[in-house]
């Protein structure tokens, strides 16, 4: 097995673990050295799974921890599995064909944890602005709806804050099902569920993103940073502006970080043109 393996095969490795995953498996060992030695064929692509897997940890967080997930490539996900909206312009029938794909979807534990239903997203279809928090809570998972609990409310503060309405921006999760007792996503539910929220962002084409939150930022960008790296700066998200700020339900905990959460907000009616209202979030 080479030290540094071929970027065709690492990422046909990838796809397949990919696969394996989306079946449910998700640990992987690795053949002992003396089957090749009794005849066996030394098929790279069956044999070096938990080499690549081991690279990965190595350029990973752990999975226990909060997450920094590479969000799959999209040309590779194309190959396997066109997308059912490819060619269609039009947001709305776009996202209704997304939300379709992802039926009751199965794809990953959380379907088998307790979730009550998928959130899949709520607002404009058309909207320019753009909010990503990590996951359904108790009343998102209640009701269906991303953001409607006490972080819900202080969300719309935000929003309100900024001069729009909630029907006027889109707003949607990392991750769609509740995990149990409101733990931080897992990597491999990130990555089984993000590819949708991917094809959400795809579909909207907002001017511009904001990840509300460490998890959020992470997953998206990439990148294993404090929050003290990811605010106050611009980030170019696929070809769309993405700007970082803190969570709402951090927010709740220290109202103090208010104010800092204004000047990320302030940044962005910046960027889209907006005229900047005097009053702060509340
Ligand atoms: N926290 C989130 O990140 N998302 C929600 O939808 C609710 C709370």
């Amino acid at each position: 097995m080479p030290d540094i393996l071929d970027p065709q095969l690492k990422r046909d490795l990838s796809e397949r673990i990919r696969y394996y995953n989306e079946l449910g498996i998700y640990d992987f060992y690795r053949r002992g050295p003396g089957l090749a030695n009794i005849g066996e064929t030394e098929d790279p692509a069956l044999a070096t799974t938990s080499e690549i897997q081991t690279e990965q940890r190595e350029e990973m967080t752990p999975r226990s921890k909060a997450v920094a997930v590479p969000v799959p490539e999209d040309d590779l996900l194309e190959v396997t599995n066109p997308k059912a909206e490819t060619g269609v312009t039009d947001a709305v029938q776009a996202l209704r064909l997304i939300r379709e794909g992802l039926g009751d979807c199965t794809r990953c534990r959380l379907s088998r944890q307790g979730r009550k239903q998928i959130v899949f997203g709520v607002g404009n279809p058309k909207a320019e602005l753009m909010f990503i928090g990590e996951a359904p809570g108790a009343d998102e998972d209640q009701q269906g709806e991303p953001f409607v609990g006490r972080a819900g409310q202080l969300l719309n503060n935000m929003i309100k804050a900024m001069g729009l309405r909630r029907e006027d921006v889109y707003i949607a999760n990392i991750i769609k099902c509740r995990p149990p007792g409101n733990r931080t996503p897992e990597r491999d539910e990130c990555e089984t569920c993000s590819p949708f929220l991917m094809r959400q962002i795809a579909a909207i084409k907002p001017k511009a993103i904001v990840a509300l939150g460490a998890v959020a930022a992470k997953t998206l960008l990439a990148i294993n940073a404090p929050m003290s790296e990811f605010r106050g700066r611009w980030f170019d998200f696929r070809g769309t502006k993405l700007a970082v700020t803190y969570h709402p339900a951090f927010l709740l905990r220290d109202p103090r970080q208010k104010k800092e959460t204004w000047k990320d907000l302030q940044m962005v009616m910046k960027k889209l043109g907006m005229a900047i209202p005097a009053k702060g979030v509340e």
